[in-house]
């Protein structure tokens, strides 16, 4: 039974710098876009820097761009039936501009994402354009349904990527983006892959996930070496988002390397090993966001059993309970912290 529309919902504001409020605001009206009951959202690193003030936007502002839900009511098309579930791609797009044009609207120029520039997710219902919604299919669990949007993100950036199973891969970064890039690899026939983190549970997951090595930051270099007869990486994935960790990815690539900049790097002041990008002519690849197809490619990975999603979700919080959820997801034992909005 779908749950039908409110008057009023619950959805989680953050008012100003590090305040957040679970507040009571009318429920949206769909117009010719559908209309989604949210069931879960994830918490991710955008979000908590938006709740921080990290980046700076429009206050009060509903959080969120991670979801699993429900069509309550369908758009003015008909695209996706009520009672379908779905994730909405939290990616906005103008439609008009030169990239968009070139079909890459994920890098549209007037673009932006849902709960950074406009109202997201962390609500009862959202309003989405019908050609936003991607269904999920049954026997993909609710959990692991709370991964695809982030799953969709490391899709779109091992596309760009050329592995072969013979590669050497280093993955530095075990967080959930990590670990789901481990998973990928895995399917991809990737059997020399080696995680790089600083606790060890995330690198037992990363074993049980497939990994054939594991190494913390200081014993990645022996370990690698090991792993890849003295050649180091054909592929370092980097999925912390420092300048520490892209700095040992090049330092780990091997000659004629390619480096995946996953994590999202602002500012640094580390000094990179330049010289080693050109005397190993390495290439680096720095993708943003997804495209509809990678959200798919995801869907269709977890629907066929390929992926280990539920493992990844390690706390659940009521709505109400949503600043425990910011504080849960700023520990190190967490991976996925998940907010529960189906009441
Ligand atoms: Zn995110
Ligand atoms: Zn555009």
């Amino acid at each position: 039974m779908v749950a039908q529309r409110e008057n009023n919902m619950k959805a989680i504001q953050v008012v100003g710098p590090s305040q957040l409020e679970v507040v009571e605001i009318p429920t949206p009206e769909a117009g010719r876009d559908a209309l989604v009951r949210v069931h879960r959202a994830g918490v991710c690193g955008t979000d908590v820097k938006v709740f921080k003030g990290q980046i700076p936007g429009p206050r009060p502002i509903v959080m969120g761009h991670e979801m699993v839900g429900t069509v309550v009511e369908p758009g003015s098309r008909g695209l996706v039936a009520a009672g379908e579930r779905v994730l909405i791609d939290p990616a906005t797009a103008c439609g008009y501009c030169d990239l968009c044009r070139r079909g890459r609207p994920h890098l549209c120029r007037n673009g932006g994402l849902l709960g950074r520039d406009g109202d997201g997710v962390f609500s009862e219902f959202v309003v989405a354009p019908e050609e936003k919604l991607h269904v999920i299919p049954e026997g993909v669990s609710e959990d692991a349904a709370s991964l695809l949007q982030v799953l969709g993100t490391c899709v779109h950036a091992q596309r760009a990527v050329s592995v072969f199973p013979t590669d050497t891969v280093v993955v530095i970064g075990l967080g959930v983006s990590g670990l789901l890039h481990v998973q990928l690899l895995v399917a991809r026939g990737i059997d020399r892959l080696m995680g790089v983190t600083r606790s060890q549970w995330k690198l037992d997951l990363a074993s049980e996930f497939g990994a054939a090595a594991t190494a913390t930051i200081e014993s990645a270099e022996e370990g690698l070496a090991n792993l890849s007869d003295g050649r180091g990486a054909d592929l370092a994935v980097e999925a912390a988002g420092v300048e520490a960790t892209l700095s040992q990815a090049i330092k780990l690539a091997g000659t004629g390397g390619e480096v995946l900049v996953f994590g999202t790097l602002t500012g640094g002041d580390q000094g990179l090993p330049y010289y080693d990008l050109y005397h190993k002519e390495l290439t680096i690849y720095n993708p943003r966001a997804a495209t509809p197809t990678d959200y798919d490619a995801g869907i269709a990975l977890a629907a066929r059993g390929r992926l280990r999603l539920d493992d990844l979700v390690t706390h659940r919080f009521a709505v109400d309970d949503g600043a425990d959820a910011f504080q849960a997801v700023q520990e190190s034992d967490s991976l996925k912290v998940v907010i529960d909005f189906s009441g």
